[in-house]
């Protein structure tokens, strides 16, 4: 006897490492292919990753119904989803939910309607619930749990249904959203005139419009046809009247950059040394499957030619690529510069698109229409086929990595990806990632250079200013003889750097100014008892804004008024202390009152295209000074900067996390790049208080193989990336014992069952140093190896076998942690 059913194994978007067997009607299913199928009391939407049942499965639920027509994931997505699934320590499902725009994962919509009559007696959480819904019955469970805040509400909302309370009911996922146009089409051809004179009799506008049909083509807007070119809706009506013309609506696809000017193509003639890593990168092309490469370029040295001149032999071959930049690089600069060169055939992928245009990009990719998907992080995963070239600019961006699960690194997912698919791999940066720089020291890796700037530019003179010197100054005069601009934290700008900021305002050029710290000041503290204002969710102190007269805590956005006196004693001598940029810009503006100023940071670019328009500003010479954390050292390009201002280099670098000193380097490396672009030249000022520090002293020279040495030494003794691979493993729990106990069990589980014989060294566990976080108490423990594989077995290992204990207790598994705060 033969089952007439079909079964597929299907992979959930859920953190379960399974999968599960359903039942089709009709004919099978191709690998790929979105499902939606009942699991537990929900719909949801799930992958076939296999045919044929499991053995031994018992009541064999069906599929409810079929959600493509062509698989949305093909054969290479699924393996690199695999690989991501596996080596990041995920579901199958979850990489592949993270692969697709998210309206193709929207899941079920599961509404809660509260019933009339008695409620009986409700548990406290219950009783949240149910008041919530008294004020708005018919909500979405989504939107009741955000408005709760009170993480899943699963359990309740099943109790109060099996007592009657309320019901839920799931809602089909809604069809991805097509944006549509009216058009009006012919719809029968008519080639002799007379006949069409005949048919429309004494209508001769409606003749008039027939032809303007015809002449675009035989489809044309409706409004364009009734607005620009005056024809009215009863000339068209009567055309679908006689049946030679039908209104419809088409599908469009929406292209948020079409306005945006693509400017000139710009295209240099390529200089010795570009030409020389353009032949490099296209004869390893031709070769076929290769080593992926570094391209080490000092700032200004013309990357982005390289990378377009090598993406248009790529293309010329008929392949596709993916360009992948920091998210805050995608400025109308970048973009238009592909444009100019290969208009149409660039899909930008920015986190501003809506969910509709993001799923535009990705079909236009899919089917071909464009053949170059230029966009951050998750552009990584664009449908390009018969892909040719990935290229990851400013490889070392600490925003390829993702903080939330998956938390997979883009850079690496990148080289992994192009390897599958037979792809050429280009990483470029001017301050490559130590484990890049590892890599070409390993083999695994070649090494391009552009050791020199295009058209004889030099590297900007370095020049480190004394904090320590300009503080013991204020100290002695405390008089107005320095010409330092001060303010309650100190001295702000030493007097050099006034000075020169001075010179650039005389002669119209422009200045970039450097704080990695947001705000006021980064604590208030009372004089009297020494209190300091903490965040009543997060170990972490709160920051001062003083434009909305605030304390507001940067990991988790919890704000309350900023206090008059101390909350602890009472005292009215509160000190506002550690300068951020809200307080630079009010020294700016005082010191130079006649500066045009822009501040540029997350508070100020909140908006969506925000900082593209304060970058606009910048570029049209709008602005004299501009201001900012991080957020502007990276990718500028503007040749009327001739002057870098670092107001102070020792934010961050006394972090207790092992990449303190890389991202300080970085960062300097990367701002100085901003000055002396163009002709003027330029210079850079860093203020600090530790101008001995090798990182400091390395960003002086410009000089990044004597930082890369030295820093891959630090991180021999004690051994940490990229000599070592590590797993960062936080435990957390709104109770502190449950998060230190479980972290305590979980490493005494993998001490006994995994790591005693494997070459995996296990540190810890003690509490994160951001010990509190979004009201979580935080443990963490490093699993350390040198073997990638032993130590993916230990993570799985645990995440498959160890159970927690405890009412809300999480795991987080960050394998290759970007960072171990
Ligand atoms: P990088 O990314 O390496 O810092 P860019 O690619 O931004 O450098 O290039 C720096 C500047 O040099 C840009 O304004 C670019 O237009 C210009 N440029 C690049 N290549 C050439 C060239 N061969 N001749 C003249 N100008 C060039
Ligand atoms: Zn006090
Ligand atoms: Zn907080």
């Amino acid at each position: 006897m033969s089952d007439p059913r079909h079964y597929v194994r299907v992979a959930l978007p859920l953190p379960l490492d399974q999968t599960f067997t359903y039942a089709v009607e009709g004919g099978p299913l191709r690998s790929g292919t979105r499902v939606l199928v009942p699991f537990q009391r929900q719909e949801r939407i799930g992958f076939v990753v296999g045919q044929g049942g499991e053995k031994g499965v018992k009541h064999i639920r069906t599929v409810l119904s079929v959600m493509d027509s062509e698989p949305s994931v093909n054969e290479s997505q699924m393996r690199l989803a695999r690989w991501m699934a596996d080596y990041y320590v995920t579901s199958l499902g979850i990489a592949l939910k993270t692969m697709l725009p998210s309206v193709l994962s929207d899941t079920s919509r599961d509404v809660v309607t509260l019933h009339d009559g008695p409620r009986g007696k409700l548990l406290p959480r219950e009783a949240r619930l149910v008041e919530a819904l008294d004020s708005g019955t018919g909500q979405s469970v989504r939107a009741l749990r955000r408005g709760l805040r009170m993480g899943s509400i699963w359990p309740e909302l099943r109790n109060l249904a099996a007592a009657g309370v309320v019901s839920v009911e799931t809602l089909p996922p809604r069809p991805p959203p097509v944006k549509t146009e009216r058009v009006v089409r012919i719809a029968r051809w008519i080639d002799d005139i007379e006949e069409l004179n005949m048919l429309v009799g004494r209508a001769r506008r409606q003749a008039d419009a027939y032809q303007a049909l015809a002449g675009s083509g035989g489809t044309v807007e409706l409004a364009h046809l009734t607005r620009q070119a005056g024809f009215s809706r009863a000339v068209i009506r009567g055309l679908e009247e006689k049946g030679l013309a039908v209104v419809e609506d088409r599908e469009v696809e929406r292209d948020p950059f079409a306005d945006i000017p693509t400017g000139k193509d710009q295209s240099h003639t390529p200089t010795d040394r570009q030409l020389e890593a353009i032949r490099t990168l296209v004869s390893a092309f031709d070769a076929g499957p290769t080593k992926p490469f570094l391209l080490h370029g000092v700032t200004g040295s013309g990357k982005t030619l390289v990378y377009i001149e090598v993406l248009s032999h790529v293309l010329a071959q008929g392949r596709g690529a993916i360009v992948l930049v920091p998210e805050i690089s995608l400025t109308p600069q970048t973009v238009a510069r592909f444009r100019a060169r290969f208009g149409d055939q660039v899909a930008v992928l920015h986190s501003a698109l809506s969910v509709g245009e993001r799923f535009d990009a990705w079909r236009q990719l899919r089917s071909g229409r464009r053949r170059i998907a230029v966009g951050a992080r998750s552009a990584l995963f664009a449908p390009v086929s018969d892909l040719g070239l990935i290229v990851v600019d400013e490889e070392h961006d600490g925003s390829y990595k993702q903080s939330e699960s998956p938390r997979y690194q883009a850079r690496d997912m990148a080289v992994v990806r192009s390897a599958q698919e037979g792809a050429l791999c280009v990483l470029g940066s001017a301050t490559p990632a130590l484990e890049s720089w590892h890599n070409v020291e390993r083999g695994k890796f070649r090494l391009v250079s552009l050791p020199d700037r295009v058209g004889g530019g030099v590297l900007p003179p370095v020049r480190l200013i004394d904090l320590r010197e300009a503080r013991k100054k204020t100290k002695e005069k405390k008089s107005k003889e320095t010409s330092d601009a001060r303010s309650e934290a100190g001295v702000v700008l030493t007097a050099p750097l006034v000075e020169a900021m001075r010179d650039r305002l005389r002669r119209g050029e422009q200045t970039i100014l450097l704080l990695n710290r947001r705000g006021y000041s980064s604590f208030v503290q009372c004089r009297e008892c020494g209190d300091v204002e903490i965040c009543p969710a997060c170990s972490i102190s709160l920051t001062y804004h003083r434009g909305k007269s605030r304390l507001v805590c940067h990991h988790c956005r919890h704000e309350q008024p900023a206090p008059k006196r101390c909350p602890r004693c009472g005292s009215t001598d509160l000190s506002f202390r550690g300068l951020g940029t809200e307080q630079v810009e009010r020294v700016v503006a005082e010191t130079f009152p006649e500066a045009r100023l822009a501040r540029m940071d997350v508070d100020t670019t909140s908006g969506k295209w925000s900082h593209h328009e304060i970058l606009g500003r910048v570029e049209r010479g709008e602005v004299d000074v501009l201001l900012g954390t991080q957020m502007i050292a990276k990718g500028l390009d503007f040749p009327g900067v001739t002057l870098v201002g670092v107001v102070n280099a020792d934010v961050g670098i006394h972090l207790p996390d092992f990449r303190a000193t890389e991202r300080t380097f970085q960062l300097l490396s990367q701002v100085a790049g901003r000055a002396g672009r163009g002709k003027l030249g330029g210079e850079v000022l860093i203020q600090t208080a530790l101008p001995e520090h090798y990182a400091i002293q390395a960003a002086l020279t410009h000089d990044y193989v004597a930082f890369a040495t030295r820093e891959l030494e630090e991180r021999r003794h004690p051994a940490y990336p990229p000599m070592v691979r590590l797993v960062n493993v936080v435990v957390s729990s709104p109770v502190p014992e449950d998060a230190a106990g479980n972290a305590e069990a979980a490493a005494r589980w993998l001490r006994t069952h995994v790591v005693s014989g494997a070459p995996v060294d296990l540190i810890g566990p003690a509490p994160s140093p951001i010990e509190r976080l979004h009201g979580r108490w935080r443990w963490h423990f490093l699993l350390r190896s040198a073997s990638v594989k032993s130590l993916g077995a230990a993570a799985r290992r645990l995440q498959a076998e160890f159970r927690t204990r405890g009412a809300d207790v999480r795991i987080a598994i960050d394998r290759d942690p970007s960072a171990l705060l």
